[in-house]
């Protein structure tokens, strides 16, 4: 109920903008010049030397100071939307290094206190079929595949050798998921090196389904949330790189325009959907558009060196809220 009066307030997609630290600057801005509740300015420098300050707006922004628990705060309505039978697709978007997987998964080192946003997603999940359980019961599994060069891989299969597409595993805990998603990041790590860095050049999707039965009226609902990590949003260099480096970074450069377009038709309220440009967007689409929710969170790396991505990143921004 609470969610629905929001979902009045700001509509089914989001956009939220999240500032990393400079890394050893706990809170320090770099180049973004100022935060406030639901906007950014960066202070850039124009051709005569002059300083020229571009303010972007957002539904919400993180400032470097913000915690797991507060971006998560925000997310939880949404989240638990799930269980009332909505589809959900959360997206973490930025250039490599941005702080994606910090805000999706945590740091390194993940404490209780630095969990991302899907392993409290999770808990919540469970913690609220637990309140439901004399009303509702709920069958929850869970899938995470990872797309990289337009190919989708199953990243909880047990057997190398077993190609099969989107093993769905049934969980009946956060631990469960937590061993789950181990495994998948174990499986994702194969075939990368130190110098071959694939997971910030594919996308990873952890998807939750969730299947409820009222037990007065035996009435089913079905809901899923989709948590996306998604691949670095820097261009490279086309004079720069060659071969399969330039294949990866073509894929990738395709998959985010077409989400890109896709979530701006939506915003936009477009006729036509183009949902068939990408195997990101082929995946999602029943989780994209109609009663689905979308929420981007946006990241930005505050280094003076980054400010080309950043300002990319941020036109990207515009263009999907
Ligand atoms: P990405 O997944 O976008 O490549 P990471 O999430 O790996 O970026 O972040 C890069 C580094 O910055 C990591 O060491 C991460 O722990 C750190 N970091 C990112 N965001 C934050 C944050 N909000 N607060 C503190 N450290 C962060
Ligand atoms: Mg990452």
């Amino acid at each position: 109920k609470l969610y629905n009066q929001m979902q009045d307030l700001k509509g089914n997609i989001r956009v939220y903008c999240r500032v990393r630290p400079l890394i050893g600057q706990q809170n320090s801005c770099g180049v973004v010049g100022s935060v406030e509740e639901e906007s950014i300015s960066l202070v850039t420098s124009s051709k005569n030397g002059k300083e020229v300050k571009k303010t972007f707006t957002f539904n919400k922004v993180f400032g470097p100071s913000a915690t797991q628990g507060e971006v998560f705060s925000d997310t939880q309505p949404l989240i638990r939307s799930v269980l009332d039978g909505f589809n959900v697709c959360i997206f973490a978007y930025g250039q490599t290094g941005s702080g994606k997987t910090h805000t999706m998964s945590g740091p390194d080192n993940i404490t209780e206190e630095t969990v991302g946003v899907n392993y409290r997603a999770l808990r919540d999940l469970f913690c609220l079929l637990e309140q439901r359980k004399d009303t509702i019961h709920y069958d929850i599994s869970v899938q995470m595949l990872e797309i990289y060069n337009e190919q989708v891989r199953d990243l909880l299969m047990t057997d190398a050798s077993n190609k099969r597409y989107a093993n769905l595993v049934p969980v009946s805990s956060t631990a469960d998921v937590l061993n789950l998603m181990s495994l998948g990041q174990k499986n994702r790590a194969v075939g990368s090196t130190a110098m071959n860095d694939r997971s910030s050049r594919s996308h990873s999707c952890l998807t939750v389904h969730v299947q409820g039965r009222e037990l007065s009226s035996g009435n089913g609902l079905r809901g899923c949330i989709h948590l996306v990590d998604l691949a670095g949003s820097e261009r490279v260099d086309k004079s720069e790189v060659t071969g399969d480096r330039l294949k990866e970074a073509q894929h990738i450069n395709k998959s985010l325009s077409a989400l890109g377009d896709v979530i701006s038709a939506l915003a936009q309220k477009q006729s036509h959907v183009p949902y068939r440009n990408s195997k990101l967007t082929q995946l999602l689409q029943d989780s994209l558009g109609g009663q689905a929710k979308t929420l981007m969170f946006v990241h930005i790396s505050p280094e003076p060196e980054a400010l080309g991505e950043t300002i990319s990143t941020l036109k990207f921004a515009e263009r999907v809220s």
